[in-house]
């Protein structure tokens, strides 16, 4: 088991603006603060979405692209290092026009119509991603 205790240094909260990348938003948001390890939330609503599946039989994603309009109900997710880069690891539940839920891991192509996130930014020994044979992922 792998844990560290932090102190939380600062926290960050603003809108992405409308038409961004989350998933590319957020990790500029880490990159221009400097921020190697903390959390994320955010709430609002997507243009459009693409989640993944871990297939774990196969060790490898399964892509879902969401065309439409869908409520951000919840994300969630952490900030740490793979390759001494900030690295943004985000799962995500939308909800659409009937309050169906759709969800999975935060992918490259879910575009913001209106987007309300709070960053943590934590304070203490940097946490790295290191490849996992058993799982096929980079985990801390
Ligand atoms: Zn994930």
């Amino acid at each position: 088991m792998k844990e560290n205790v932090y102190a939380e240094e600062k926290i960050y909260m603003g809108r992405l603006p409308q038409g961004s990348d989350i998933l590319v938003s957020l990790g500029e948001i880490a990159k221009k603060n400097g921020i190697k390890t903390g959390q994320i939330q955010m709430i609002g609503a997507v243009q459009c979405a693409v989640v993944g599946y871990y297939d774990q039989d196969n060790m490898a994603y399964k892509t879902l692209k969401l065309e439409g309009h869908y409520e951000v109900l919840c994300l969630t997710g952490n900030i740490s290092l793979k390759d001494e880069e900030p690295f943004i690891h985000a799962h995500v539940v939308l909800g659409d026009d009937k309050g169906i839920c759709y969800g999975g891991h935060l992918m490259e192509g879910t575009r913001v119509f209106a987007g309300e996130y709070i960053v943590r930014a934590f304070a203490g020994e940097e946490m790295k991603r290191v490849f996992d044979e058993k799982t096929g992922l980079y985990l801390w």
